[in-house]
């Protein structure tokens, strides 16, 4: 399936504007941008007096690490409209964070973000290869939540038709597919493996062969090469990669191309910097490092080196598809889903490396870990495949071998030693949103 969906570039003025002028491009908007935040925000007057700082001091890109970082948690302290930058007057659509771990917070567009937001997944929507003539099925959710109607917007833009679906209702998910033919679905990469899944085994419809989609854009969420091969397996897809955030746009920061070899970042609108998350210095380019980056074409709430706590790699290297504009690395996890037991740091993706790099077994998957006297214990809950668990006609005792070889690899990629619990297919919860796979039953210590 790879190359195949007919990739072309929504915007090669600027995706595959020559570096030195991309870079004269970044600068000029970085000014007039720290210059803009300054006088609406009184939120950057007093970050900028705290640093000693004035907006005049900001003369280029070299300059950048002056400004003091944004953190989630002033967005919070500022709930709902301390970081809005124009009148209310101004803006049109407003998105809010769900705050399940404490305040919300809020995301404000202007009719001209909402028009930068559309371009900005419209990119997106061309590298998946969609044009007048496609429908694309938006099973993120709508609301909200940004991933439904970013990729609505961006879907329009090109000229395709939208199926708003949103998520959920995975069967009528299947039926309208198959149905109004849509050649594409946006979805996060978990739900994608579960209506593949559903689609075999509860309605008895193979979606890579009964299906018309051919590419999708799957978001919101880490997820591993593995899953990948067994999206585009099960769906028949290519299947590209989508990284955003409400707090900078939405989706459509960044997406890969058909060279799959990271996602080119829209760098005229999101000035990147990878940093040590330690010590907020820069690191070397193509290393390991916490994403920050500044809205450069924003009017409703701009955001200057905005920590986004997600951890990647990014490179100016040049790309086949003739884009310039920089690529980064799927992320990798965010610093603050870092999970440590025993004293080893991992992301829960690893554990899903380690899983799916086993033959038989599932995507569906849960981390228990607990403390009962002094040590941590992972457990891993995990279910085979179907065809697996048919072929020992659902008898667990049967597959003791695969739960030691499960057991092994996870010591050997993830470096901590679990107890593999092998459960019944359907046992396990399925996730439609973004995946909750890890619970901590420990007492914070
Ligand atoms: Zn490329």
């Amino acid at each position: 399936m790879k190359g195949k969906v007919g990739s072309w570039i929504f915007e090669p003025e600027f995706e595959c504007m020559p570096r030195e002028k991309l870079e004269k491009l970044k600068e000029e908007r970085l000014i007039k941008m720290v210059n803009y935040a300054y006088d609406k925000l009184d939120f950057y007057k007093k970050r900028f007096k705290e640093a000693g700082i004035k907006p005049s001091d900001i003369k280029g890109l070299e300059d950048l690490t002056k400004i003091p970082f944004t953190y989630k948690d002033d967005l919070r302290k500022n709930y709902p409209y301390g970081l809005m930058a124009t009148s209310m007057d101004e803006i049109i659509e407003i998105h809010c964070s769900s705050g399940t771990t404490g305040t919300p917070t809020t995301a404000l567009y202007t009719a001209r973000d909402v028009e930068v937001w559309a371009r900005a997944v419209a990119r997106c929507c061309a590298s998946i290869g969609l044009r007048k003539g496609d429908i694309l099925q938006v099973a993120y959710g709508y609301g909200l939540f940004t991933g439904g109607l970013g990729l609505h917007y961006g879907g329009q833009k090109v000229g395709a038709a939208v199926l708003p679906i949103s998520s959920g209702e995975t069967e009528r998910q299947i039926r309208l597919a198959r149905e109004l033919k849509t050649t594409a679905i946006a979805c996060t990469p978990t739900y994608a493996a579960y209506m593949g899944e559903y689609a075999i085994e509860k309605m008895g419809i193979d979606p890579a062969k009964e299906l018309y989609w051919k590419s999708g854009t799957l978001g919101a969420e880490p997820w591993s090469e593995e899953l990948r091969e067994r999206i585009e397996n099960l769906l028949g897809i290519e299947a590209f990669d989508i990284y955003g955030l409400s707090e900078i746009i939405g989706p459509g920061v960044a997406h890969e191309c058909q060279y799959h070899n990271g996602s080119h970042l829209y760098e005229d609108l999101f000035l990147p910097e990878i940093i040590d998350p330690e010590t907020g210095e820069h690191v070397e380019e193509g290393e390991l490092g916490e994403l920050v980056l500044t809205t450069l074409d924003r009017e409703g709430m701009p955001l200057l080196r905005f920590r986004t706590g997600d951890l990647t790699r990014f490179t100016t290297e040049e790309c086949e598809c003739g884009r310039t504009i920089g690529r980064m690395e799927k992320v990798l996890g965010r610093s603050d889903d870092m999970v440590k037991v025993r004293g080893v740091k991992f992301w829960p993706k690893t554990v899903e490396d380690a899983l799916l790099s086993v033959k038989g077994v599932s995507t569906n998957y849960t981390i228990v870990i607990e403390r009962p006297k002094l040590l941590d214990v992972m457990t891993i809950n995990v279910e085979p495949t179907k065809e697996l668990y048919e072929e020992v006609g659902g008898d667990m005792s049967k597959l003791e071998d695969l739960k030691k070889e499960i057991a092994e690899k996870v010591k050997s990629i993830v470096g901590v030693s679990a107890i593999i619990n092998l459960v019944p297919v359907g046992t396990l919860p399925r996730f439609i949103g973004k995946a909750k796979r890890v619970e901590d039953r420990r007492k914070i210590t």
